[in-house]
């Protein structure tokens, strides 16, 4: 392809057990998948799953040296956290059955979804998009990619700051489980390779200042660890 000038390199995540590299399509997002978080952002019962989209461009991948560093973002006094299990697809397709969802998946990564949380509130006030409120710069945080074809449907999932408890789950609490959960987008959009799915945040959420470590674990895989600068 002749480009008028060279497009820039996908984003990519390291993946566990190999130098290749996982590249990153889209990253898409489901809304208030834990009950307890619904609650604590307002909302209760069980409501069909919604989604919402973060820039590719806008993950920073991370490991558990301690060593990733996300600026504190512009336009925020209240950047919070939000651990969440990350889905990362090896093939795509519309309509897709939760079975068939199964056999797309490459494998899963610890995730920290960024959320500028006044901007989303405002937004939210004047009916219009999230988008600034979630789709930053280093706003998905995404630790290596574990290949499995396993479907993973329990295992604790925590996030601690500065080493204290703020949130803590289990997988098997999810409102849509992750097969549910793509099944459905997978009928709004037709998913393709590389899409990263992060699939909501249990109960817990607060808000981080620069000098912060965040250490997020999900049972089985290695913790990712960040500290806001
Ligand atoms: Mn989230």
């Amino acid at each position: 392809m002749n480009w008028v000038f060279t497009p820039p390199a996908p984003s990519s995540l390291p993946v566990v057990g190999t130098d290749a590299c996982y590249p990153v399509q889209r990253v898409f997002c489901v809304g208030r998948n834990y009950v307890e978080h619904a609650k604590e952002m307002g909302h209760t019962g069980r409501e069909d799953p919604f989604f919402f989209c973060k820039a590719a461009q806008s993950v920073l991948p991370v490991d558990n040296t301690g060593n990733s560093v996300m600026p504190y973002p512009s336009k925020t006094q209240n950047l919070q956290h939000e651990v969440e299990l990350v889905v990362a697809l090896q093939k795509g397709g519309a309509n897709l059955s939760p079975a068939e969802v199964a056999q797309c998946i490459y494998g899963y990564a610890v995730g920290l979804d960024m959320t500028r949380r006044d901007l989303q509130s405002q937004a939210k006030d004047l009916g219009r998009p999230w988008e600034f409120g979630k789709s930053f710069d280093a706003s998905a945080l995404i630790g290596p990619v574990h290949p499995t074809s396993q479907l993973l449907e329990t295992g604790a999932i925590r996030l601690y700051v500065n080493d204290q408890l703020r949130q803590e789950g289990d997988i098997n609490q999810l409102i849509w489980p992750v097969a549910e959960a793509i099944a459905y987008l997978s009928q709004y959009v037709t998913l393709l390779p590389g899409d990263v799915i992060m699939t909501g945040t249990p109960a817990g959420v607060s808000a981080v200042e620069a000098g912060d470590v965040m250490r997020a674990e999900i049972e089985g895989f290695e913790s990712i660890q960040v500290r806001i600068e």
